[in-house]
């Protein structure tokens, strides 16, 4: 498959390597053509990976994965260009991380909206599905750093593009039945606002490599 990765950060970069490995052909994607870590990116890739900016990267992939900070999410896919997003599966991974210069956290947006969201306002024809945003991106490519089951959220308005999420996390190593799908893209609210808890148990258990995992009855 060609995908367009929307972001040149660990995450993009991660994505990008995990997504080649499986044999699919990568375009990383950067505000500008002369991006030293995408062209670094795409030179130790070999063949099946490229260079380019945004707009490159969107038009390039049949799926888009963002992967930018998230209050510069609509920014970066406003510069992809949204006549090359419509129509596409938008795998959104952004966090709206805001930082203190003490440290703190808080989200912007929050409570009422979302990065998800605000994608999928922002991009109508794009079919937008939230995932991965909730765990470390060297656990999102793969789930068998942690032993047992562990669990993944998706949400989003177009089940079929929900299906083609679920079967592109699949090849990561995720079975379906990890998989938890929250609704639709308003559910990107609960994940997103996970975040202040996920910095917490880091902090706690000092290290990144962890998931969250629910019991339930059947
Ligand atoms: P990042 O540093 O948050 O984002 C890097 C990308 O953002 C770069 O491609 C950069 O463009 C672009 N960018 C920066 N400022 C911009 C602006 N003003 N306008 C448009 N684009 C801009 O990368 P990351 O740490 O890999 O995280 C990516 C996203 O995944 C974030 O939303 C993060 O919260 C989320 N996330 C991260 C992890 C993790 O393990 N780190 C886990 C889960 C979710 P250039 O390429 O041109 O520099």
């Amino acid at each position: 498959m060609r995908i367009g990765i929307i972001g040149t950060g660990t995450v993009g970069q991660t994505l990008a390597d995990k997504l080649v490995s499986l044999g699919h052909e990568v375009t990383l994607g950067s505000r500008t053509k002369d991006n030293e870590r995408a062209l670094a990116w795409a030179e130790q890739a070999g063949p099946n990976g490229h260079s380019g900016t945004f707009a490159d990267a969107a038009a390039f992939g049949d799926v888009v994965l963002n992967a930018t900070g998230g209050t510069v999410s609509v920014a970066a896919l406003r510069a992809a260009g949204a006549e090359r997003l419509a129509g596409k599966l938008l795998i959104d991974v952004a966090n709206p991380l805001v930082f203190s210069s003490e440290g703190e956290l808080t989200l912007d947006p929050v409570n009422t909206d979302s990065v998800g969201e605000r994608i999928q306002r922002e991009f109508p024809e794009a079919r937008v599905v939230k995932a991965l945003n909730t765990m470390n991106a060297a656990v999102m490519v793969d789930p068998g750093k942690l032993s047992g089951e562990h669990n993944l959220f998706i949400a989003g308005n177009d089940e079929a593009a929900e299906a083609e999420t679920i079967a592109l996390l699949g090849e990561f190593g995720w079975p379906a039945e990890w998989i938890i799908d929250l609704g639709d893209i308003t559910g990107a609210r609960a994940t997103e606002m996970m975040m202040p808890f996920w910095l917490r148990l880091y902090r706690h258990f000092g290290t990144t490599e962890f998931n969250y995992a629910f019991k339930r009855n059947a």
